[in-house]
């Protein structure tokens, strides 16, 4: 197999090869080789290698793609180990809310910027960042990672959501890749039981017309099921302690996804988060809007000690990828930690899905597939290196996945 794309000739190249090259979880090279110019693929094949570069050889092992975590919180970084999951959501939210009022800035910022660096070591080359304060900005796109900042928006503050238009077009252009290559800034609904249906439709147009995801938690906690099937229950009396009045929103609702629909704020731009507490009905609601899934499971289980249905949603041909939701919650933000996770607590699910939720199916929900997500002539040369081994094309996947990782080698 060669794979190759025409590029200058004079541009400096570096050939990588490995025992293994993986170039999506279904296509698979044996002695293969990564022939990368500039930071782009220019070439891929196997056994004969391209002749006048520089050969890197990682020897036995295999190329993968960088993974990808689609969503985050790095604004939050600051608050591993303080804030306990296992006293209930709403005790959560209240303590982590606490914590973030009495901390620096400075602080924040610092966590967020080593946790930016711990995300690229441990393989990642895009992520979703979805951030409250706006801190983490001018980091993540200074950082060189790819993908998307989310400024998020709660309440029914309509002020925050014209915070894109008051950007300069400077400003716009700097922050935003060249020719609308990631990283991108688009917005985050927080919830639905805590932000406005009428800010929801707003964010949800807007991100239309940018043609941009825009991002949400959706059906994540018990409390916020009860508060939209019935409008009441104490997240009713948590959002008036907090002076976020809701009258006129529209609930009460069959169920979080059903509200959603009923607005008209599920579509195809719509990244929903977590999609934790939902039956057939609901998954078909989401397969019917086209809407794309991302899954923090260890999250979800360390605040709720339940899973998501990845099998249900799969069979229904939504494509779910990972996050890991923020150091709150969980105890790294490695997506090769989330992937052993997913493996451990769903073993009927295949290693090639696996891998995909870590790689292409973050870059497809993400809509930045065709620069990352997969090993191709013309996307991002962002690979990992993995020194795991196999003699058989068809367990090399499986050693992968089922490989407990120390660590990594980004080539990127
Ligand atoms: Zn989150």
């Amino acid at each position: 197999m060669l794979i190759h794309q025409e590029k200058n000739k004079n541009g400096s190249g570096i050939v990588h090869r490995a025992k293994w090259v993986i170039l999506d979880p279904w296509t698979i090279i044996r002695d293969g080789f990564v022939k990368t110019e500039n930071g782009i693929i220019a070439e891929i094949g196997s056994r004969t290698i391209p002749s006048g570069f520089p050969v890197k050889d990682h020897g036995e092992g295999a190329l993968i793609p960088a993974v990808i975590n689609a969503h985050t919180h790095l604004e939050l970084s600051a608050f591993r180990g303080k804030v306990p999951c296992q006293n209930g959501f709403r005790t959560w939210v209240e303590k982590l809310l606490q914590e973030r009022e009495k901390a620096e800035v400075d602080t924040l910022k610092k966590a967020a910027r080593d946790e930016i660096l711990e995300l690229q070591k441990t393989g990642c080359v895009a992520a979703a960042e979805v951030s409250t304060l706006g801190l983490t900005r001018h980091l993540f796109f200074e950082s060189g990672i790819c993908g998307i900042w989310f400024k998020e928006v709660l309440g029914d503050c309509k002020k925050e959501i014209f915070q894109m238009n008051h950007l300069s077009s400077t400003e716009k252009m700097k922050l935003s890749g060249k020719n609308g290559e990631p990283p991108m800034l688009s917005f985050a609904v927080h919830a639905p039981h805590t932000t406005s249906s009428e800010v929801i439709c707003d964010i949800c147009k807007r991100a239309g017309k940018m043609n941009l995801p825009y991002s949400i938690h959706l059906a994540e906690s018990d409390d916020e099921i009860e508060f939209i099937t019935t409008g009441r229950g104490p997240w009713a009396d948590f959002l008036a302690s907090r002076n976020i009045r809701f009258s006129d929103w529209k609930i009460p609702a069959k169920s979080p996804v059903s509200y959603l629909h009923t607005i008209g704020a599920l579509n195809k731009n719509t990244i929903a988060v977590h999609v934790l507490r939902v039956d057939k009905a609901d998954l078909q609601i989401l397969a019917f809007n086209n809407v794309r899934v991302c899954l923090c499971p260890r999250s979800n289980y360390n605040l709720f000690g339940i899973f998501p249905d990845i099998k249900t949603m799969l069979q229904m041909g939504l494509r779910p990828c990972l996050g890991t939701d923020s150091l709150a919650s969980v105890d790294t933000l490695s997506i090769f930690d989330e992937m052993s996770f997913v493996r451990d607590a769903y073993p009927d699910i295949s290693s090639s899905y696996i891998l995909a939720m870590a790689t292409l199916f973050g870059a497809q929900v993400l809509g930045i597939d065709s620069y990352v997500g997969s090993l191709f002539p013309g996307k991002k040369a962002a690979m990992v290196f993995v020194p795991v081994d196999s003699n058989k094309v068809d367990d090399i996947i499986d050693t992968i996945v089922y490989h407990d990782f120390d660590e990594v080698i980004p080539v990127f």
